[in-house]
């Protein structure tokens, strides 16, 4: 029997209609003949509320316990999912992490996935069930712990169901219609793609766009399962959505397919650093151990033995940034003049797997900003992505620019 693995994010499982909703649109797919598996998120709302309840009970939390507390939201939902197909006369049963079971390694609160044996489900699917609901975000540590995911994961879960079974196809129901050239919040002019590949969505993913966890999109590009993103609040449409998929089904690929942002970036430079051997070690292995995501990074030509060291980060991990590096610079040989930070930054990103082959990109970019009169503080690139920072108070500017720069409206 063809195997489809179908995820429902929080706002499609929000209330019970909305759950009956879905249910309809997985009675379809047992119809066309398929078995399903229905991975569930919490209802809408309700991971945040648990989470709090935790901060507020325990301000140093237990990791242990904060994952059965918040693992708890899709357990609720798998049982009413499965409620639900029951009353549809659909045979369904509902499996918490565990059962499964989903096995993880021990790192509470963003645990990874090991292994997903098959026989549990397989058998029961051999007697006749036809939909295994599964609730999302969680599974058991070696210790015979609840662990969860990471926020967002039941992106990952869906993911891995689909790669373990063999799935056809993974569509990811969400409460956007797919990806999109850019955010339509900031282009009109946006448009909807119809397929994506792995490698795109996964820099947009990481860019911040939000539509998935961005595990999930590594995950399906190892195991090469096609996923699809669709809006569960939209009429059904066998090709609605968009597509994720590898490079070799996409025909045409775009020289850029998306621009992305990240609003809240800032830079930090440390002026004039010593440009000797294990200078930059000490400094970004201090950086990482205080746990300060750095993105780019810039070494200037070295002048008489020092150099000026750029990187960029989150806001707000200015002060984190900071602490780090004037610490380091107690204890290890780092002795830089001075440390300027510029939190008046964001970053705008082109992406596209047509860049591999298309030269003229970066000039094409560069000279879209420019003809608009925005300055570009720092630049980084990779195979198919090209990364600015420039002021924040032009990123709507810079976005609109570069989406018509590239003609991404006729995209899709
Ligand atoms: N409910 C979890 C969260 O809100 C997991 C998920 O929905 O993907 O993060
Ligand atoms: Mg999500």
């Amino acid at each position: 029997m063809p195997l489809l693995v179908m995820k429902f994010g929080g706002t499609s499982v929000a209330t019970l209609d909305r759950i009956r909703r879905v249910a309809k649109r997985v009675g379809r797919e047992v119809a066309n003949g398929y078995d399903v598996i229905v991975i569930v998120s919490a209802m809408a709302g309700k991971t945040n509320e648990l989470v709090g309840w935790v901060e507020e009970t325990s301000p140093l939390f237990d990791a242990r316990e904060y994952d059965a507390v918040v693992s708890s939201g899709e357990n609720v939902t798998a049982g009413l999912m499965a409620l639900t197909l029951q009353e549809m006369d659909i045979p369904a049963r509902s499996w918490q992490g565990w059962q499964v079971p989903l096995k993880t390694n021990s790192a509470h609160a963003s645990a990874r996935i090991e292994e997903i044996p098959t026989a549990n489900l397989n058998a029961k699917f051999a007697e006749g069930m036809k939909v295994a609901v599964v609730a999302g975000f969680q599974g058991i540590s070696p210790e015979g712990r609840i662990t969860t995911l990471g926020r967002g994961g039941s992106d990952t879960t869906a993911v891995a169901f689909a790669a373990a079974f063999g799935a056809e196809r993974c569509d990811i129901y969400t409460d956007v219609d797919g990806v999109y050239t850019t955010d339509p919040r900031i282009s009109t002019k946006a448009r909807k793609l119809e397929k994506i590949a792995f490698e795109e969505m996964l820099e947009l993913a990481s860019l911040g766009a939000k539509v998935l966890q961005t595990r999930s999109v590594e995950l399906a590009m190892r195991y090469n399962v096609r996923l699809r993103v669709l809006s569960s609040f939209e009429e059904y449409d066998p090709n609605a959505g968009t597509l994720v998929c590898s490079e070799e089904e996409i025909m045409e690929s775009n020289v850029v397919s998306g621009v992305a942002y990240s609003r809240d970036e800032a830079k930090v430079t440390l002026i004039s650093v010593a440009d000797r051997p294990g200078i930059a070690a000490a400094i970004f292995g201090a950086l990482s151990e205080a746990g300060v995501n750095v993105d780019m990074i810039i070494q200037n030509i070295s002048e008489e033995g020092r150099t000026d060291m750029t990187f960029s980060c989150p806001t707000n991990q200015v002060s984190r940034a900071k602490a780090a590096v004037e610490a380091a610079r107690e204890k290890t040989l780092i002795n830089f003049h001075g440390l300027v930070a510029d939190t008046e930054v964001c970053k705008v990103s082109v992406v596209g797997i047509g860049m591999r082959s298309h030269t003229g990109v970066a000039a094409q970019m560069f000279g879209a900003l420019s003809a608009e009169g925005i300055n570009i503080k720092v630049i980084t690139t990779s195979e198919i992505k090209i990364s600015v920072l420039i002021d924040r108070k032009y990123l709507e500017l810079a976005v609109q620019a570069l989406h018509d720069a590239f003609g991404l409206e006729n995209a899709g």
